[in-house]
């Protein structure tokens, strides 16, 4: 049988000010810090790893911090709505609580058999808080501000905006596996897998939108998963073999990761769930220091220094 890629491996966007984005993401969203690292690419910068108590695949939201870099536009050949999911009595603790932090937010709103709360995070990057109709039965991160029956159980899923839809569906489809599942007026959904929270793709199609443009509040691309090292390579085989650029297998440390441009214009990796984040620390330490990639160690003393200085938020305080 051929591999079936389970759902959303990360989203990873771009912010302004880390201690900004790190004290919306913890303090208010009550996700957990599981990894404090920089860009492997761009050692200078940091990379936040936000999700749940372990960093699962299908919750984990990503960020390069560009302090003082000019804000993106949303648009199209972007991901453009990165959705949460969350128990459906907890909407209003939820209304609350955004109202309480001064963060002004739209709903909820139906979407098919969901409740949709809309708001943007203080880089104006799309969010959502989303209740399905069926209990979520992934665990939360208890230990963060957010009462463990009301908090964010990983993502729901995740929109993409396109010009055309057809190119980009058949790719989900035909190639990778994905099945049509709702449609309504220019949105389409798609599932991964078993379906459900986690595994949700809706394209959007809107033919009249100008091209989204890569800055902070954006998102930068989307991965999907595969289950290890076998499935990526077929994965990449599959790819390269309808002709799209794919990069060799690159090592992430956390993840093995390849990206290709998909036909609308995002960018797509897929990413393996091993060996995941507590390969270089244990589970209770997840976070609490600056990890490098050992061909980065002989540059910490410079790298520790160039960066901007990172307060943590302490945690166990509802
Ligand atoms: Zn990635």
């Amino acid at each position: 049988m051929s591999p079936q890629i389970p759902g959303i491996h990360h989203v990873t966007a771009i912010a302004g000010d880390p201690q900004q984005n790190l004290d919306f993401y913890t303090g208010l969203l009550g996700l957990r810090l599981v990894k404090r690292t920089v860009n492997f690419d761009d050692p200078y910068t940091y990379h936040l790893y936000y999700g749940d108590q372990l960093g699962r695949p299908g919750g984990i939201l990503t960020f390069f911090p560009w302090p003082g870099a000019p804000r993106g536009r949303r648009g199209a050949g972007q991901l453009t709505a990165t959705s949460f999911s969350v128990p459906a009595p907890a909407l209003g603790y939820w209304m609350e609580r955004l109202k309480s932090h001064g963060v002004a937010f739209e709903g909820p709103t139906r979407r098919f058999e969901e409740e949709v709360l809309t708001f943007g995070d203080r880089d104006g990057l799309q969010l959502e808080l989303v209740a399905g109709s069926e209990a979520d039965p992934r665990g939360p991160w208890k230990e963060g501000p957010v009462p463990a029956d009301q908090a964010i159980r990983g993502f729901y899923g995740v929109t993409v905006s396109e010009e055309g839809y057809e190119q980009t569906a058949a790719l989900l489809t035909a190639t990778l596996g994905f099945r049509r599942a709702r449609e309504a007026g220019n949105r389409f959904r798609y599932e991964a897998g078993s379906g459900g929270p986690g595994a949700v793709v809706d394209v959007l199609c809107l033919p009249a939108a100008p091209p989204g443009r890569v800055g902070v509040g954006t998102v930068h691309h989307v991965a999907w998963r595969a289950s290890n090292d076998e499935e990526q390579k077929y994965w990449r085989g599959r790819i390269a073999d309808l002709g799209f650029n794919v990069t060799p297998v690159l090592d992430r440390n956390y993840f093995r990761s390849i990206y290709f441009r998909e036909p609308g214009g995002v960018l797509f990796e897929i990413a393996t769930d091993p060996p995941g984040f507590t390969a270089d620390e244990p589970p209770e330490q997840l976070g609490t220091r600056l990890k490098l990639p050992p061909w980065l160690e002989p540059h910490r003393a410079e790298i520790e220094q160039r960066l901007p200085p990172l307060h943590l938020p302490a945690t166990g305080t509802h």
